[in-house]
């Protein structure tokens, strides 16, 4: 399996050079040459797989041959098996006929993010032990890729990782789930600024090629391909699961950098039945727009109780563009130099029109984020996040036939929103005892202006140079 860019002019890469570079070196994102197509029986066949072995089915074309089929096994035992605090590791949940739950915040830090990080990690180690390079992985965090890069990268050999996220804008579990972490590869930097300042600074590290070769800049954002990759396996084992691949399934997801969304969309084309994709969002609805009207241009971010949804620019966007712009590097990369210019971009017909057959999306208000969460303690018994919350409420709200089952994935642990579930439902969800005593736990991050100057100097004064 060889991976391209979507700007066209990067090196063709194998799966252990893309799972190490991150972004692209001529500013696009890497995407596989081909998808890999599952026939009816490949899928049939994952009926009754663990979560473990449904992940090597779903992961082997894309891994090549950077791991034997054994490797990549072990890997997910280690990733999944004991780190997950549920033996399904992603379980289903029934809300009432149609609607279900695919909870994805089993994992040690509560958000969906910790199913492909956890691999992740393990991935970068396996990589990179016996090899003489360090890694500098650098990332922009609305809150819980944060937390989960920085469990699933903390003390590991060959690695620093700085993450950037907005002061003030991230929840307090958030924030101390990253910055309580202490190994001394671990580096917290509070931004003054939002998240898109946060994620265009690390855009331009990556950019800058004298700084991101001289610290070998990586990324565990969803801009990496390997994080998408370990994404599209959760599609396949709940679907499956409600009879995949005889029945059609839709899937509503609560979105921000396009990230589980795409992994979704992958899925489709790699054979998965899938209905419909729900792309839910909140007011910051850059994605609403761009899906149902074709304007993606960029607003004001305005803060919610679903943080890691509030933003403008989503990254992983340019994945879909380049899929349904006829894999056109050129004209990709022209588009998406006017939108850095512009702040705007309208969608071609091309791109429009192959977006409508599988994509739908949705602005959920703050108003029926709350009323969802409380209809889902009052009529199905369950506590629920606010970003699961908006999923739902778009799953609740867009028509599909009767007879196709909705599974909106459950992003986050209710715990991790408490004021914001107790506020809707009366009901402070419980800290799980896995994140212990996060409360009680010495915090350390430094606060740095939001300028490539200031940002890229703090982490010169740290980070290991290439040798
Ligand atoms: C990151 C995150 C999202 C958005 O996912 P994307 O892959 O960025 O679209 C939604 N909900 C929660 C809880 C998240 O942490």
């Amino acid at each position: 399996m060889r991976y391209i860019s979507t700007r066209g002019s990067a090196p063709v890469l194998d799966f252990e050079q893309v799972t190490l570079a991150g972004l692209a070196a001529d500013g696009g994102l890497y995407v596989p040459e081909a998808w890999p197509r599952f026939s009816t029986e490949d899928i049939a066949g994952m009926a009754g797989l663990s979560y473990v072995e449904t992940a090597v089915r779903v992961m082997t074309p894309f891994v090549g041959d950077s791991l034997s089929e054994d490797e990549l096994r072990r890997l997910c035992e280690q990733a999944y098996q004991g780190r997950f605090a549920h033996a399904a590791v992603t379980p289903l949940v029934q809300l009432d006929h149609r609607n279900w739950l695919l909870e994805l915040f089993h994992g040690p830090t509560l958000a969906f993010k910790d199913v492909a990080l956890q691999l992740l990690g393990l991935l970068f180690e396996r990589f990179l032990t016996g090899s003489k390079d360090h890694l500098t992985v650098v990332g922009a965090t609305s809150g819980d890729t944060g937390s989960a890069a920085i469990d699933a990268l903390a003390g590991r050999e060959g690695v620093d990782i700085f993450m950037l996220h907005p002061r003030g804008r991230v929840s307090d579990v958030q924030r101390r789930q990253m910055t309580t972490v202490l190994a001394p590869n671990v580096h917290n930097i509070a931004i003054d600024g939002n998240f898109d300042q946060a994620q265009a600074l690390v855009k331009a590290m990556f950019n800058d090629p004298g700084f991101s070769r001289k610290y070998a800049l990586s990324a565990v954002n969803s801009i990496n391909w390997a994080r998408l990759m370990a994404q599209i396996v959760y599609y396949f084992y709940a679907a499956v699961r409600l009879g995949a691949p005889e029945r059609e399934i839709a899937f509503s997801v609560p979105t921000g950098n396009f990230g589980d969304v795409f992994a979704g969309y992958v899925a489709a084309q790699m054979g998965l039945p899938v209905a419909k994709l729900i792309v839910a969002t909140n007011i910051n609805d850059i994605l609403h727009r761009a899906l149902s009207s074709g304007d993606y241009s960029v607003g004001e971010v305005t803060p919610t109780a679903a943080p890691s949804m509030d933003i403008q620019v989503s990254s992983n966007f340019e994945r879909l563009l380049f899929d349904l712009g006829g894999r056109d590097g050129n004209a990709l990369l022209a588009q998406m130099k006017a939108f850095e210019s512009e702040r705007k971009l309208q969608l071609t017909n091309a791109q429009r029109e192959g977006a409508a057959g599988l994509f739908t999306s949705c602005r959920i208000e703050p108003e029926a984020m709350a009323q969802t969460l409380a209809w889902a303690h009052g009529e199905a018994g369950q506590i629920i996040d606010p970003h699961t919350a908006i999923g739902l409420a778009a799953a609740r709200t867009v028509e599909l036939d009767s007879n196709i089952p909705v599974v909106t994935l459950a992003t986050a642990h209710p715990a991790k929103f408490g004021d914001a579930v107790e506020r809707a439902t009366g009901v402070r969800p419980a800290l799980p005892a896995r994140v212990g005593d996060l409360f009680d736990r010495e915090e350390r991050y430094d606060v740095v202006h939001a300028t490539f100057d200031d940002v890229t100097a703090h982490i010169a004064d740290l980070a290991t140079p290439r040798s």
